[in-house]
């Protein structure tokens, strides 16, 4: 999404949003409440404290949760740089078992996929928006990208693909993972692995540090072109060809999990949530439960009425503590099933 485009709908909505008197809602209603915590304020703190306006507190917060969530993403980026193949290869393995018409065995893999499956049902796709290596890597390209446009080209407008064709787009990654089952399941797969074209194998090489392709080349090629779709549109890997994305996108999700948009408290014609999506939802018209998302929790963080919860958010009245907690559990989980590099 385009960075001038969201700096321009939050502020937006934030004007608004002061325009309509929200001041007086950050302020203490209670004379007595204000003015014992006026007490403790010292007289400096406290004057600087009077000219940050609520624009400016909305712009911090959403700072705040960014930085967060770039340390958490760099965090996974180097402890479990492989969980994303490993849960995918749970896929493959499970598929090629039933080709064989052999007993599923809980290898590994299968565990990896299991263990991530789960987490997904009840914490929605968190670890495609805070956790997964590649994910990751395609923020960074797409920053990257807007950088260079800025800085070298003066664009204004990072260039990106029109958003009204996502939702078609988004359907091929179904494709793919149908094309994937099937090869599996019918025992092509091996000869098409042959020639090593998966771009996700060449990823793995080259973040274990290994830039030795021979062998490689087919699946390199494809890397490079999906880089350049990365640069040219927001998550676009993960919207558009990602299979395990597909899988994620399939499965079911508690209904606790799901995003929460109270509507009927929103400022009119906002559409700050939706300007910053990453995959194009339609906070709008779309339901609060959407396999697509991502779950980066970007549309939380820009909200000036703080409009979109989940229910652990609801439940701790914090916005940071409980994605703390989900990478945590994630961490923890992924240290047990194997997929952290260093524990
Ligand atoms: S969609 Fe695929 S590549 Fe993207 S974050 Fe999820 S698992 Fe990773
Ligand atoms: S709906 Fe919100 S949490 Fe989901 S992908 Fe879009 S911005 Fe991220
Ligand atoms: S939920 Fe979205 S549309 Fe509603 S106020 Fe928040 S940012 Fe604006």
């Amino acid at each position: 999404m385009r960075r001038e485009e969201i700096e321009s709908a939050v502020r937006e909505a934030a004007e608004k949003y002061t325009a309509a008197g929200a001041s007086a809602m950050i302020r203490p209603t209670s004379g007595q409440v204000k003015s014992k915590q006026e007490s403790l304020i010292p007289a400096q703190a406290k004057s600087k404290q009077e000219t940050i306006t609520p624009a400016q507190q909305k712009a911090r917060r959403r700072r705040q949760n960014a930085l967060l969530r770039n340390v958490i993403q760099v965090i996974f980026f180097l402890m479990m740089p492989g969980a994303f193949v490993a849960g995918f290869s749970g896929v493959k393995s499970i598929f090629q078992k039933v080709s064989e018409g052999s007993v599923l065995e809980l290898n590994s893999f299968v565990m990896a996929l299991i263990g991530l499956s789960l987490f997904t049902i009840v914490f929605g796709r968190f670890f495609c928006g805070f956790a997964c290596a590649f994910g990751t890597f395609g923020d960074f390209i797409y920053w990257l990208s807007g950088m260079i446009q800025k800085k070298l080209f003066r664009r204004k407008k990072q260039y990106g693909l029109p958003e009204r064709l996502s939702p078609w787009l988004q359907k091929i990654k179904f494709l793919i993972l149908a094309l994937i089952v099937l090869t599996c399941a019918t025992g092509a797969y091996e000869t098409i692995g042959t020639y090593n074209w998966n771009p996700w194998s060449v990823f793995s090489f080259i973040t274990a540090l290994r830039f030795n392709l021979n062998g490689y080349m087919i699946g390199a090629v494809i890397l490079a072109a999906i880089i350049v779709g990365m640069a040219l549109k927001e998550r676009f890997f993960c919207q558009f060809l990602c299979p395990m994305g597909a899988v994620f996108a399939l499965l079911p999700q508690l209904p606790f999990a799901w995003l929460q948009r109270d509507a009927d408290n929103c400022i009119k014609n906002c559409r700050a949530c939706q300007t910053c999506c990453p995959v194009d939802i339609r906070l709008e018209t779309d339901g609060f439960r959407n396999g697509e998302c991502i779950g980066c929790e970007k549309c939380a963080g820009v909200c000036p009425k703080g409009n979109l919860t989940r229910w652990d958010r609801t439940l701790l009245k914090n916005e940071m503590l409980p994605v703390i907690i989900r990478a945590a559990i994630l961490f923890l989980m992924g240290g047990y099933l194997g997929l952290c590099r260093f524990l």
